[in-house]
């Protein structure tokens, strides 16, 4: 384990750029083959998408230089005993587990509030204003929203004492959840099969409708046992997929100008 921590550690950036790129094309073509919706998307909406997430790369590294990985190094060299990690003082393996179940179930109630809260809801609903939900969609999220789940994240970081090869795990685990829950692919009968462990692209797909009464489920990013366990699950919408409204009803334009700066100008409904 400690071998894989190094591993993990030394090759960060090759790993998530790897992961990241290798899943956009796969699931390019998983959206091909296997479409969930008849729908297009054009190359602009793409570009935009994924503009959002360049930007956000950006952003996070201005705001906290080396990014939560060096941070957790930093803090688990100046404070090797602090942090529930070295209370618990587990085998490294249940450690990983335990801090990416613990991250997960913080992500899970992050995304309740940015629903609950107006503030928070303006940002996020630059995520919720894709009316063409796709791989791409798994980065398109406002800086705003960006930085502020980097704060939380950050405070989770030191609260825990993570160690920092369990955050990569965590990013990369996040990041490649993010494009296979946004993709417009069908698993078939594996998504309900799936579905009662993992967030799958029908699950989350749910969560981006127009109806509150389903943009207020499924609020999962990995395990799907916390919409269940905290009574925001719902399992079939009330349209088909392929029929189901997605998007805003007042985000007629969610081109990648537009959608940064309307948290700044028209107040957004809540959903
Ligand atoms: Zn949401
Ligand atoms: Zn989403």
């Amino acid at each position: 384990m400690t071998a894989v921590s190094a591993f993990l550690t030394q090759h960060e950036g090759i790993l998530r750029s790897a992961v990241f790129f290798g899943l956009l094309i796969l699931f390019l073509a998983l959206e091909r083959a296997r479409p969930r919706r008849l729908q297009h998307v054009s190359a602009r909406h793409f570009v935009s998408n994924l503009a959002f997430g360049v930007l956000n790369a950006m952003v996070l590294r201005l705001a906290l230089p080396g990014g939560l990985v060096l941070l957790a190094i930093w803090f688990q060299g100046t404070y090797p005993n602090a942090g529930l990690m070295a209370w618990l003082d587990l085998p490294l393996a249940v450690e990983f587990l335990t801090c990416l179940v613990l991250l997960d179930l913080l992500l899970y109630w992050q995304h309740r509030l940015f629903h609950q809260i107006d503030f928070f809801w303006k940002l996020h609903s630059a995520h919720h204003g894709d009316r063409n939900l796709n791989v791409s969609s798994g980065v398109r999220f406002h800086p705003g929203e960006a930085l502020i789940s980097l704060i939380i994240k950050a405070g989770a970081v030191l609260a825990l004492g993570a160690p920092a090869a369990a955050i990569i795990l965590f990013e990369v685990l996040l990041n490649a959840a993010s494009l296979f829950n946004h993709a417009n692919w069908s698993l078939g009968r594996l998504d309900g099969i799936l579905q009662k462990v993992i967030v799958t692209p029908d699950m989350h797909r749910l969560h981006h409708s127009r109806l509150e009464s389903e943009s207020r489920k499924n609020y999962g990013f990995f395990f799907s046992g916390w919409d269940t366990l905290f009574g925001s699950y719902k399992k079939q919408p009330d349209t088909p997929h392929k029929d189901i409204a997605l998007g805003l009803d007042d985000m007629p334009k969610d081109g990648f100008a537009a959608t940064l700066l309307r948290p700044f100008k028209a107040p957004a409904s809540k959903s």
